[in-house]
């Protein structure tokens, strides 16, 4: 299961305490203080890693905590520091206080880090308290709290709808013709890709999805290097996607073989990708031999649901829109 949404306790870790020692030797009764100071507490350390890929761990523990301080101790010995908690959360996850709802951080890169929670400083020992008046000093000084807190980790999904297809399939035009709005170019700041992230508006049923057409998909397919390591991982949080095949075969492309090679990709990259709704598109219907080509597709594929439509024209686009509403619905918006 994707879990994108998870609450956490976390606390950092307490300082040890100071210690009140003296010096008890053989020939030296009456020694100096030696207690010493406490360790800091663990830190609680948040770390972008581009392996997670969701925030399912955090349903199984959802408090976690970083190691107490020890304490000092006599003979000049100073407590060992706890360590720090570690954290590691998928790319794009936005860590919300969910009391004020604010925005207390958010992890972008694989290997960023980010002390959340700072431990407890130490408590001091005794033989900081030794003074011209007081040699047996007694005092010595507690070790501080760690802070703590609860938040809630938000995974970003892009869109609702992932669109796939091979350059000049016409992505960007379905997204311009199914989306009121120009499509604006969002930068997600996770990734050197850009997306357009489009809404589509279904006014009668009172309810709006988002698609997303991840430019970057494929540049260079030609030379055979696939589809990006990082738009698959966009793809991955999308909850259904939309392959566009360019029906004409523009460029002596043959468009059957861009959906064996598009599918191939995909479950290259993980085969959870095919078990989301995918939708099929045969665009450019209105050229001269998209038709034919559709005609083999058919026999070839004949299992696979295929909506034909023209961006450039406008057929098919109502029925296309209204599928993408069922199948997001079904993948359980
Ligand atoms: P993208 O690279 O997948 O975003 O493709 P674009 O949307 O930029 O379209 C690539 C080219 O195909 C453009 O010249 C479009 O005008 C053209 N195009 C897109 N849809 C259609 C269509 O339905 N019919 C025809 N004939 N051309 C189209
Ligand atoms: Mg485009």
């Amino acid at each position: 299961m994707f879990v994108d949404e998870a609450q956490v306790h976390l606390r950092a870790g307490r300082g040890g305490d100071g210690c009140v020692g003296f010096r008890r030797e053989k020939f030296l009764p009456k020694g100096g203080p030696d207690g010493g100071d406490g360790g800091k507490g663990g830190d609680v350390v948040l770390i972008g890693d581009e392996n997670v890929s969701d925030l399912t761990e955090f349903r199984h523990t959802p408090s976690l905590r970083a190691k107490n301080g020890d304490s000092g101790q006599g003979r000049d010995r100073f407590g060992h520091a706890g360590n720090d908690l570690i954290v590691r959360l998928p790319l794009g996850t936005v860590v919300f206080d969910p009391e004020t709802n604010r925005v207390v951080t958010e992890l972008t890169q694989h290997n960023e880090r980010i002390v959340l929670l700072h431990g407890g400083r130490g408590g001091k020992g005794n033989l900081h308290f030794k003074s011209s008046t007081n040699r047996t000093p007694l005092q010595s000084t507690p070790g501080q709290p760690g802070e703590e807190g609860s938040f809630q980790l938000v995974l970003k999904t892009i869109a609702d709808v992932g669109l796939v297809g091979y350059p000049n399939a016409g992505k960007s035009s379905l997204t311009n013709c199914l989306t009121q709005a120009r499509p604006k170019t969002a930068p997600y700041p996770f990734t050197t890709l850009h997306a357009n992230v489009g809404i589509i508006d279904y006014p009668e049923q009172f309810e709006r999805i988002s698609i997303a057409d991840i430019p970057g998909l494929i540049e260079g397919a030609s030379e055979n290097r696939g589809l990006g390591h990082e738009f698959l991982r966009h793809i991955e949080r999308c909850r259904a996607l939309l392959m566009m095949l360019d029906m004409a075969g523009t460029d002596a492309r043959d468009p059957l073989d861009d959906y064996k090679h598009l599918l191939a990709e995909l479950k290259k990259y993980s085969p959870e990708l095919l078990k989301k709704p995918l939708v099929v598109a045969a665009n450019k219907m209105d050229e001269p031999d998209a038709a034919a080509n559709l005609k083999r597709f058919k026999k070839k594929y004949k299992k696979v649901p295929i909506w034909e439509i023209s961006c450039m024209t406008g057929t098919g686009l109502d029925e296309l829109k209204a599928e993408l509403r069922v199948q997001v619905r079904a993948a359980g918006k």
